[in-house]
């Protein structure tokens, strides 16, 4: 206990720890309410049942969505898989081409290379030094044949908000679908799915002190009608968009995990913000010429990401000690590539190789942030002495 005590996680972008409030509601259904929620002949299928729909009701609730327009996956990167890959195919007869953003997701990413394996045309758009795209490229890259739009709400990495319900609009005037994956953003900052005006919508259990392996698409079903096609068949599960048998006992936790966050997440931003700033503030006070990627406005509250030139982020990492941080993005962890998001907002491979992602959560104290701080101050001052004996 005490070691696990002394360990610090700072690295919630790549996943949070569940919340126990999480794991007690989970618990029936990990033991004696194991029902098939597609039983409906019998009390056990009822039961399950019964809380799908609770936790569909409380995860549509905190994007002000309807719970018919939530359909359950194994997470974000199957949700944006379906979003793509599933429009796509679904609208392939109004045009072929498809829009979206440099610094996405791999998970929207790698799904739009295996479209153009298919003969889609898919346009990158690239982005401004904190990360934002501009409207204008977006609005000049829409042509007749465009079917749908997809842009992340939160970046992963340097924490930038896209300016999504302002896309929407455009999407909307255009007659295009718009995907967003807001993995990053739901259960953080405010997501409106009538006030962004998106079609389809990504996001998971497991960024929000849930459990993984279970995430949400949105697919909205007020107004227009949004085609999408499914990648598994099989029993109809999820009106016919994801087949399957439910994983019960994960969606009450997503559920759960959405409710908590509706209620604490206006508060607890707040509380976020203010450790990020004290991060940033104790880290750029310590440090000569230290570079905070992403703008200062438009970003996650718990987002810090910070660029020391002249060392390298997985020696400075090393030497933190029982400090978990990133370098690059977690997803990415097993390339020895840099990463494409920094290398998009301008930064050279060597400022790449030398930035670290911190990522606050709910969990997370002043004591540790201070903590943090004096750590990373002194391990890079270590660092950057040790090089200049070198010389
Ligand atoms: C984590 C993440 C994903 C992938 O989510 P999984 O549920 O782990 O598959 C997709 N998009 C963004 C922006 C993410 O941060």
């Amino acid at each position: 206990m005490k070691r696990l005590s002394k360990k610090i996680y700072m690295d919630n972008h790549a996943t949070t720890p569940m919340d126990p409030r999480v794991l007690k509601a989970m618990m029936p259904y990990l033991k004696g309410k194991f029902g098939n929620a597609a039983s409906g002949t019998h009390f056990f299928g009822r039961e399950a049942a019964e809380a799908v729909e609770r936790a569909r009701g409380q995860t549509a609730k905190l994007i002000n969505a309807e719970p018919r327009e939530i359909v359950f996956t194994s997470g974000a990167t199957e949700s944006n898989n379906l979003a793509l890959k599933g429009a796509a195919w679904a609208n392939k007869d109004k045009g072929a081409h498809i829009v979206t953003v440099a610094t996405e997701h791999k998970s929207v990413l790698d799904p739009c290379k295996r479209l153009s394996f298919e003969g889609f045309r898919v346009t990158y758009l690239p982005v401004k030094k904190d990360g934002m795209l501009d409207l204008s490229d977006l609005e000049k890259a829409i042509s007749a044949k465009t079917i749908l739009i997809s842009v992340m709400l939160a970046n992963n990495e340097i924490g930038t908000l896209q300016p999504i319900a302002e896309i929407g609009r455009i999407a909307r005037e255009k007659g295009v679908l718009f995907h967003c994956d807001a993995a990053q953003a739901v259960g953080k900052i405010p997501v409106d799915t009538e006030a962004l005006g998106v079609d389809l919508m990504s996001f998971n259990a497991h960024k929000i002190y849930g459990p993984k392996g279970v995430g949400a698409l949105y697919v909205r079903k007020r107004g227009s009608q949004v085609r999408v096609l499914p990648l598994v068949d099989g029993g109809g599960h999820e009106v016919g968009l994801r087949s399957g048998t439910l994983n019960v006992p994960g969606i009450v936790g997503f559920g759960k995990a959405c409710d908590i966050c509706r209620r604490e997440m206006k508060v607890e931003s707040k509380r976020l913000e203010g450790l990020r700033n004290r991060l940033s503030q104790g880290i750029l006070n310590g440090l000569s010429e230290c570079v905070v990627n992403g703008g200062e406005r438009n970003r996650l509250p718990n987002n810090l990401n910070v660029s020391f030139p002249g060392v390298r982020a997985d020696d400075v990492i090393k030497g933190l000690g029982g400090i978990a941080v990133s370098s690059g993005s977690a997803c990415l962890s097993t390339s020895p590539d840099s990463s494409y998001v920094l290398r998009a907002i301008g930064l050279s491979e060597d400022l790449a190789y030398s930035t670290i992602r911190f990522g606050l959560g709910r969990f997370n104290t002043q004591g540790e942030v201070d903590k943090v701080i004096r750590r990373v101050v002194s391990a890079i001052k270590r660092l950057r002495h040790t090089k200049v004996g070198h010389v």
